[in-house]
């Protein structure tokens, strides 16, 4: 048997880290998770400690810190924010990234840096950070497998390609969407939009921040941009198709026309054991199809007016430089807006499209230069929002 792999479970708290816990759970003995993280969840933390044995953990804030210590005493080793969460991503054969929105962004940096296995969901990070990543994923033995049930779709459907990056040999990558709880409303309609309608999502069970994000198609905007990030292909060649039952993950058109796709019920551990058990597969048949009960697939060009924020992306992609941090980063500011009841649904978008109205070139070539462009875009989202 091959001996065991060590795991780095950063948001272990969230939906992808309690599904990528179900994985571990399965195979005790192809993986030891050996540290985790969880913002400021200190009991949610301390539950799952206990249960894998875990001895290196990190939270957000001393305040957290401190309450974890006195729930798991003095043999656990205890972090303490984006310094701890860059000291636990570079310590394991494979850093899971869970974290919700930018906060993920020293998880991916210090995992590549340290030439490590970096399983990604955290997409917020790639996308910001891109020009960077795109030099610390060349350190020995870093690779970034996606999590993103999309991505991943894609990144088995190149294995059909006899190419390298940046794939000559394929003319585009489909990424399906569900359409979200408001595929075929009206703008007239989408004007009246609640949260609770927001946060019903249709086929996929997800964290508030994604599924908010689901509901604008800002994620599909978002996996634009990762998709070109990933695998270093333009945005041009990277097309959206809505496809309601979530079965098809993503697809992959040759020169030749053939089209490779991925397929399963929507079930995110699936993505999940595949970034893990690479390079051979897990025998657990998560979002198992059964062909002979009636399945239907249907596709759909995504409505575009309605849901400005695919747009919005494209964009972004095309601006290059800040331009995607500015979008992910004035998003998060009005997701979290519209969750606290402060603006409406509409107003997400329309704020996101205001703050990049005011966008001037700019490149990234450091971090400082990163979290300034954050900053800036997160105070002009924020000024929108309080007038
Ligand atoms: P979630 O909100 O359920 O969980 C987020 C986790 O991050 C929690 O453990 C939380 O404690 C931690 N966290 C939040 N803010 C933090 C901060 N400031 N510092 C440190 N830790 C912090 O989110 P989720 O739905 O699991 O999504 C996580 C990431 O995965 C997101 O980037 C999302 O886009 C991506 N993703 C999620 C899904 C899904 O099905 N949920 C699918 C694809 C991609
Ligand atoms: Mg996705």
């Amino acid at each position: 048997m091959s001996p065991s792999r060590s795991i780095a479970l950063m948001g272990a708290t969230g939906s992808i880290g309690t599904q990528t816990l179900e994985v571990l759970r399965r195979e005790p003995n192809a993986f030891q998770l050996v540290s985790i993280s969880g913002g400021t969840n200190v009991h949610e933390l301390s539950v799952i400690a206990k249960e894998f044995n875990v001895r290196h953990i990190g939270v957000s804030n001393e305040q957290s810190a401190t309450a974890l210590r006195d729930l798991v005493g003095p043999d656990v080793q205890i972090e303490v924010g984006s310094k701890g969460l860059e000291v636990l991503s570079s310590s394991a054969d494979i850093v899971v990234n869970a974290v919700m929105g930018f906060a993920g962004l020293p998880v991916t940096m210090a995992a590549l840096s340290a030439g490590k296995r970096l399983a990604l969901a955290n997409k917020e990070s790639l996308i910001a950070a891109a020009p960077l990543v795109e030099k610390v994923r060349q350190t020995p033995g870093a690779v970034i497998l996606p999590i993103d049930s999309e991505h991943c779709a894609i990144h088995q459907a190149l294995a059909s390609s006899t190419s390298q990056k940046p794939y000559p040999d394929v003319r585009k990558i489909i990424l399906t969407a569900s359409g979200g709880p408001f595929r075929g409303w009206s703008k007239d309609r989408l004007a009246v939009v609640t949260k609770a309608d927001a946060l019903a999502h249709p086929t996929w069970s997800m964290g508030p921040k994604i599924t908010i994000d689901s509901s604008t198609l800002m994620n599909k905007g978002l996996e634009v941009l990762e998709a070109s990030a990933l695998f270093g292909v333009e945005v041009d060649r990277v097309d959206v198709v809505v496809h309601p039952q979530s079965v098809v993950h993503s697809m992959v058109e040759y020169i030749d026309g053939s089209v490779i796709a991925q397929l399963s019920m929507p079930d995110m551990r699936l993505p999940i054991a595949y970034c893990l058990g690479l390079p051979g597969r897990l025998d657990h048949a998560w979002g198992k199809l059964d062909f002979t009960s009636g399945l239907e697939l249907t596709f759909e060009a995504p409505d575009r007016s309605a849901f400005p924020a695919l747009d919005l992306a494209y964009s972004a992609a095309r601006h290059g430089g800040a331009a995607p941090a500015w979008l992910s980063a004035a998003n998060e500011i009005c997701v979290e807006a519209f969750l606290q009841g402060m603006i409406t649904w509409q107003s997400i978008v329309q704020t996101v499209s205001s703050v990049m109205d005011k966008y001037v070139p700019t490149d990234i070539s450091s971090i400082d230069e990163l979290l300034e462009n954050d900053a800036k875009a997160r105070q002009l989202a924020s000024a929108i929002i309080a007038k």
